[in-house]
């Protein structure tokens, strides 16, 4: 586990071992719920996912260079109950926003400690100096012990080796992350560091999902029943995304649409190859956003501009194709079966059914 300052564990709240971190304040999470002192922090927690289930980032109270000792507890205490409140809903669709709201959060900050700015007109510039290689090498480490990828600093850049790169661009559709649109030096591609962060962000997305998955609670049903209970009623908002005839589709398609049942946050590629396949089988534009309304970043606006432009009703007027099987199975959207019976593209697909 790595070793956080207060700083850190505010800006990453998700990186605090949670039992241990109240064990160290004095608490056990049963003591903590119970006590109508701390009911502000339960509160605090509930609407920490209320943000998240409305597509907003949850605001932080902290700013730099101010005594953030009093934000603490409250910030780190609100992320754990809001876990424990998710963990014990077991709503999907609510864990997804969740997780993916706290990563966008995350990675904010973590964009920041990448630039580290200076203030060149203050008097201190050596303290902000060293202060900055602290930040950025902190950042460094948590992505490199978290999620596992190796960066360094050159100058104002961050490098990553091109192979590691290719594995997380892969699902990145715009030219600009093209590799032969980057710039590349001796086997590395250089980025800034929002363009690191943004190259990262599934990572960030599925470790903090997986820290709630993997989060043991204990019995505390009857203290928190009340919060969970609005859960419930929160969650009815997000109604199951369906379409006409799924059972037709191909298990790729059934793939992408089972994720967005789940609330899961389906990739830049599983997206487009959702959508071309629907515009190209006809389907109602109102109808193929409906189904994107449970994806944890949904945006009304942003999708169906997007739809539109597949469509070639926007923009360069180009329609998009659905992509071919070869294709799909590079960004391994590719769950074949027998019924598949080697077409080269899903919109080929006929099944068992359909050929009766
Ligand atoms: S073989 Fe083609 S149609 Fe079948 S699951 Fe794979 S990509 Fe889809």
């Amino acid at each position: 586990m790595l070793n956080l300052g207060t700083d850190e564990i505010i800006k990453y709240p998700f990186l605090a071992e949670a039992k241990t971190y109240l064990q160290d304040k004095g608490f056990t999470l049963e003591q903590f719920v119970d006590d109508p002192d701390h009911k502000f922090i339960i509160d605090m927690a509930y609407d920490r996912i209320k943000y998240a289930a409305n597509g907003k980032i949850y605001p932080s109270p902290y700013k730099d260079n101010i005594n953030i000792s009093s934000f603490l507890p409250r910030e780190i205490f609100s992320f754990i109950i809001a876990v424990v409140l998710l963990k014990m809903s077991r709503i999907n669709i609510l864990i997804k926003k969740f997780a993916l709201s706290e990563a966008r959060r995350a990675e904010k900050y973590l964009e920041k400690d990448l630039e580290a700015k200076i203030n060149i007109h203050s008097d201190n510039i050596r303290n902000q100096l060293e202060h900055r290689i602290n930040q950025q090498e902190l950042a460094i480490k948590i992505i490199k012990e978290l999620f596992l990828v190796d960066i360094k600093k050159d100058h104002d850049h961050f490098i990553i080796a091109a192979q590691d790169y290719l594995k997380h661009a892969v699902h990145f559709h715009e030219t600009e992350w093209k590799l032969v649109n980057r710039h590349v030096y001796k086997g590395f591609v250089y980025l800034t560091p929002h363009e690191t962060v943004r190259l990262l962000r599934r990572k960030i997305d599925q470790y903090i999902s997986s820290r709630i998955y993997s989060i043991e609670i204990p019995s505390i049903q009857n203290s928190l029943r009340y919060y969970v209970n609005n859960l419930t009623l929160m969650a009815k908002k997000f109604p199951i995304p369906s379409t006409s005839s799924p059972g037709q589709f191909p298990p790729c398609i059934k793939h992408t649409l089972n994720m967005l049942e789940n609330g899961k946050n389906l990739s830049h590629s599983g997206r487009f190859l959702l959508a071309t396949f629907l515009l190209s089988k006809k389907k109602p534009i109102a109808e193929i956003l409906s189904l994107f309304k449970n994806a944890p970043d949904y945006n009304a606006k942003t999708t169906l501009y997007q739809i539109n432009h597949l469509a070639g009703l926007s923009g360069s007027r180009t329609k998009y194709n659905c992509p071919s099987c070869q294709k799909i199975k590079t960004h391994n959207l590719c769950f074949e079966t027998s019924e598949c019976n080697n077409i080269s593209n899903p919109l080929q697909f006929k099944n068992n059914n359909e050929s009766k």
